[in-house]
C-alpha cells in the first residue's frame, strides 16, 4: 500500500555531493561527480555552446513548439554520422535508425524497453563488473534480468548463454577508466559472434575520452564493419557539457532498410507513451554544431581542451604520488582514459580521505579526474599517500 511505501536510500553520488557542499573545510575536494570542471574547479560552458546558444536566443524563427516524436531529424542524422562515421556503408544502405532521447540515460532506457518488448524478456543482459551504477536499475526497471561479466578478459567471463544481450562501454569505461585494446575488442567481438549475443553499446564519452572523436568511436565502427546488428546510446552530457539539457540519441544498426523502418516505427510508439517528445534546446545546440563545419572545428578544439586538462591532471597526480614515494604502482592513473580513474583505494581508505582530509569519492575508490586542479592535486596526492601508508 502507498501508506507503507519504504524509504529509499539516497543516490550515492548525489549524496556525496550534498555532503561535500555541506562541508565547511577550505581545502575540501569533490572527486565524486562525473562532470567536467575547469582548473578553477568551476563548471565550464563550452565556448562553442555559448556562441550557439546566443545565436539561438536571437533567432526570430525559433519557437517552443513540440519537436517530432523521434526528435529533430537533422540532429538524429548528425548523431548517426558522428558515431558511425560519415561514410559508413550502413548509412548508405539505409539500415540505420535513431531516436532523440533524454540524454544517455534515456537512450539506455529506451533501448532496454525496446529490447524487452521485441528482442526477448527472457534473456538476461550482461553488464561489466563493475559498471555505471545506473545500468542495473535501468534494465531491471523494464523487467530484464541483469548478470555480470568479468571485465575485460573475454576468456574467463560468464558469457555462456546464447542469445543474451551484452552491454559494452564504447570508450572510457565507467568506473574503471580501463578500455580494451583493439586486439581485445576483436576477441570480444569473436565471443559475441559465436555466442550470438546482441551488442548494446553505451557511448557517453565520445571525444571527451581521447580528444579524438573517431578514435573513441573505433569499437562501435569495428562491430558495424563486422556486420553485427546492434544499438548505441549516445550522450551529449560530457562532450558538449550539456549535462542538464538532456540531449542524447539511441541508434540502431540493422540488417536492412526494411528492418530499420519497422524498428523506427516501434521506437516512435514507445517514445510517445514515455515522453511524447524529446526536449528541444540542447538538441538544437548539438544540431547546429554538428551540421556546421566551422562550429564543428571549434567544438573539437573545446573537446581537446577538456581532454588535455584531464590528461595533465593524470600526469600530475601520478608524479606527485611517485615524488612522495607512495607505496605501490601508479601507472594505471595515466593508462586509464576518460573522466574517471579507478585508484585501487579500498573503502576504509576512502573513509579516511573523506573524514580526515575532506576529499569526497565513491567507496569503490573511483575518482573523477575533473575534480582535480593544479591547486589541489598535491593535497590530494599527499592525502592518498597518508592513507596508503597508514
Ligand atoms: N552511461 C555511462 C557509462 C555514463 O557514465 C553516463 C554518465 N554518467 C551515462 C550513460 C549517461 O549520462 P546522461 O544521462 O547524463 O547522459
Amino acid at each position: 500500500s502507498i501508506r507503507t511505501v519504504p524509504l529509499a536510500p539516497p543516490d550515492v553520488i548525489f549524496n556525496l555531493t550534498a555532503k561535500y557542499k555541506a562541508d565547511t573545510f577550505a581545502q575540501k575536494v569533490n572527486l565524486g561527480v562525473g562532470a567536467y570542471r575547469d582548473d578553477a574547479g568551476k563548471p565550464w560552458v563550452l565556448p562553442v555552446v555559448k556562441k550557439v546558444e546566443q545565436a539561438l536566443v536571437n533567432d526570430p524563427s525559433r519557437d517552443h513548439e513540440y519537436l517530432p516524436i523521434l526528435g529533430l531529424p537533422t540532429f538524429r542524422e548528425a548523431s548517426i554520422r558522428l558515431i558511425l562515421g560519415a561514410d559508413s556503408p550502413a548509412i548508405k544502405e539505409n539500415r540505420v535508425t535513431a531516436a532523440q532521447t533524454i540524454s544517455g540515460t534515456g537512450a539506455n532506457h529506451l533501448g532496454a524497453l525496446f529490447l524487452s518488448r521485441f528482442y526477448s524478456k527472457e534473456v538476461p543482459i550482461y553488464l561489466s563488473n563493475p559498471t555505471w551504477a545506473n545500468h542495473k536499475p535501468i534494465f531491471n526497471n523494464v523487467g530484464l534480468e541483469t548478470r555480470n561479466y568479468a571485465y575485460f578478459n573475454p576468456k574467463d567471463n560468464g558469457l555462456d548463454i546464447d542469445g543474451s544481450i551484452v552491454l559494452l562501454h564504447a570508450c572510457a569505461h565507467n568506473p574503471t577508466g580501463v578500455d580494451p585494446t583493439q586486439d581485445q575488442w576483436k576477441a570480444i567481438a569473436d565471443v559475441i559472434e559465436s555466442k550470438k549475443l546482441f551488442p548494446f553499446f553505451d557511448c557517453a564519452y565520445q571525444g571527451f575520452a581521447s580528444g579524438d572523436l573517431d578514435r573513441d568511436a573505433w569499437a562501435v565502427r569495428y562491430f558495424v564493419e563486422r556486420g553485427f546488428e546492434l544499438l548505441i546510446c549516445q550522450s551529449y552530457a560530457k562532450n558538449f557539457g550539456l549535462y542538464g539539457q538532456r540531449a542524447g540519441c539511441l541508434t540502431f544498426v540493422l540488417k536492412n532498410s526494411d528492418a530499420a523502418a519497422r524498428v523506427s516505427s516501434q521506437l516512435a510508439k514507445l517514445q510517445r507513451s514515455e515522453i511524447s517528445n524529446p526536449p528541444a534546446h540542447g538538441a538544437r545546440i548539438v544540431d547546429r554544431v554538428l551540421n556546421n563545419p566551422e562550429l564543428y572545428a571549434e567544438w573539437v578544439e573545446n573537446l581537446r581542451e577538456m581532454s588535455s586538462r584531464i590528461k595533465n591532471m593524470r600526469d600530475a597526480l601520478r608524479d606527485c604520488l611517485i615524488k612522495s614515494n607512495t607505496p605501490g604502482n601508479w601507472d594505471h592513473i595515466t593508462n586509464q582514459i576518460g573522466m574517471f580513474s579507478f585508484t585501487g583505494l579500498k573503502a576504509p581508505q576512502v573513509a579516511v580521505l573523506k573524514e580526515k582530509f575532506h576529499i569526497y569519492l565513491t567507496d569503490n575508490g573511483r575518482i573523477s579526474m575533473a575534480g582535480l586542479s593544479t591547486s589541489n592535486v598535491e593535497y590530494v596526492a599527499n592525502s592518498i599517500n597518508h592513507v596508503v601508508n597508514n
